[in-house]
């Protein structure tokens, strides 16, 4: 493909990505193809000789669409809104025209500088201590995903505690060995993600269990501790969230904060899905707890119209993550680094190569302002509340076992002395909406009850698709009553 060529496909891309957003409501919102689909309309080999572009432009239509699910569909309520936005696609465009590997300042400047000074904004707008910012001893930094973010951070925190070790003597032999006394906590709600990470790294961790709201409670946090500290062992990270996966549960960030007052234990605050939220004027309050974590972390590709990946993270000491991370080959040796007036951020993260990923912020913060996101982000909440205003005008179906959170809705299906307990009947009400095709959601189990999980987020979602979402529930949760009645 020469630059003329390139230049007409690019067009002609760009009609057809504006034909998608267009036509996104005629697509059924869950693909409906069955596995292995792909491998039996695609060779068994790579094409020997050059293709068509029109061969390979049209099997996005006959071959990639069918098997797509749109999460940028108006009817598109699973998991928690990731949402895209133009401006997004177009800083992920020059992304791909500069094609830079940014891992350190010098491999291109630009790609680090802006980074910085782009989380900087965007720390300020979440109303983040100054101890986060890149001017002291913090700064932020882009990971790919909240996941990322939680096993950087629990390296820090084992790199902080063994280096305290190390000033009071310990050699290499005795840090091993303390090393496998650390233990790490989250809460029974806490993203599987720490779990992960603990995996990795195998760390000893416990998930700690949460009161009737499903928060972690600094109380639980203190008796855990001091058990396990009686027990020899040394309590060394925590994880905290803020709007957890099954209920976008709050922990209660300032008294786990007083809980771990006086230990090396290294708090980092999980807010992957709500943290978008904290750029509201509405939810400053949670910021008493989070400043005073370690370490902060959302995803700006869940709730800020910028499109995957853009994992946000703070942290109010770098050198502990550079500690953790750091390797100085002589083929990376460059005088900029040498003079500690840059950051490399390839000792911020695992992989070495990264993507001029600031570039999509950047274009987001500037088309929209701080006042566009905000209203992007109240707009879901307050459409979530529609739905939840309407399902509660039928408190003979369905109960609304938790208050809704930061525009999620959790609801189940009551059972009403029906064959089917509470549980078989969500169930059979949660398959058949998604199998409808007209919208999807995704369900979770909580303390045995099963939940359906209600999301909406994207920004072409108006008050139509919520009540439309509202009838046929009501429509299916009425078939399915009168199914099993029959
Ligand atoms: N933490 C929370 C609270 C989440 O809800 C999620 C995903 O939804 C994650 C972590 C993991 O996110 P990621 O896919 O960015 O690793």
């Amino acid at each position: 493909m020469d630059i003329e060529e390139f230049r007409k496909r690019g067009y002609e891309t760009i009609d057809r990505i504006c034909k998608y957003y267009q036509d996104l409501e005629k697509y059924d919102v869950l693909s409906k193809v069955k596995p292995g689909y792909l491998k039996e309309v695609l060779p068994k080999e790579a094409p020997e000789e050059p293709e068509p572009w029109e061969n390979i432009q049209s099997d996005i239509e006959t071959k990639i669409i069918p098997g797509i699910t749109h999460w940028q569909s108006p009817n598109f309520f699973a998991y928690f809104p990731a949402n895209s936005s133009f401006p997004s696609i177009l800083g992920d465009m020059y992304s791909d025209m500069f094609n830079v590997i940014g891992f350190n300042w010098l491999s291109s400047p630009a790609c680090t500088e802006l980074e910085s000074i782009v989380l900087d904004w965007m720390g300020k707008l979440v109303g983040l201590d100054q101890k986060f910012s890149s001017d002291g001893k913090g700064g932020g930094v882009i990971q790919g995903t909240a996941s990322e973010a939680t096993l950087v951070t629990l390296l820090a925190a084992r790199y902080r505690v063994l280096e305290e070790y190390k000033a009071k003597g310990a050699d290499e032999e005795k840090l091993r060995t303390i090393s496998t006394r650390l233990i790490a906590y989250g809460s029974d709600q806490t993203h599987i993600s720490f779990k992960k990470a603990t995996m990795i790294t195998y760390t000893r961790f416990r998930a700690l269990s949460t009161d009737n709201n499903f928060s972690l409670c600094g109380e639980t946090v203190k008796q855990e501790i001091e058990k396990d500290i009686a027990n020899g062992l040394i309590p060394f990270y925590i994880v905290g969230t803020i709007g957890t996966t099954n209920s976008a549960a709050i922990d209660k960030i300032t008294d786990i904060v007083d809980a771990i007052k006086g230990t090396n234990i290294w708090l980092h605050i999980d807010a992957a899905y709500a943290g978008s939220a904290l750029i509201c004027p509405e939810y400053k309050y949670l910021l008493e707890g989070i400043n005073q974590a370690d370490s902060f972390n959302f995803n700006m590709h869940k709730g800020l119209l910028t499109n995957f990946d853009c994992s946000c993270l703070w942290i109010k000491e770098r050198e502990y993550l550079i500690g953790a991370l750091s390797t100085n080959p002589d083929y990376l040796k460059n005088s900029a680094s040498e003079s500690g007036m840059v950051l490399d951020f390839r000792d911020w993260q695992i992989p070495l190569g990264r993507r001029f990923r600031a570039l999509k912020i950047w274009f987001v913060l500037r088309t929209y302002g701080a006042k566009g996101l905000r209203e992007h982000v109240m707009k879901g909440h307050k459409l979530a509340d529609r739905f939840k205003n309407e399902i509660q005008q039928h408190p003979d179906l369905f109960v609304i076992p938790i208050i809704p959170n930061f525009g999620l809705v959790n609801f189940y299906v009551k059972s009403n002395n029906s064959s089917k307990n509470s549980n078989e009947l969500t169930e059979m009400v949660y398959n058949r909406l998604n199998e409808s095709g007209k919208v999807f959601l995704t369900q979770t189990e909580m303390r045995g009850q099963n939940i359906i999980r209600f999301a909406p987020g994207s920004p072409l979602t108006t008050e139509r698709h919520i009540d439309q979402a509202c009838e046929l529930l009501l429509k299916i949760t009425q078939e399915v009553l009168c199914d099993i009645n029959l």
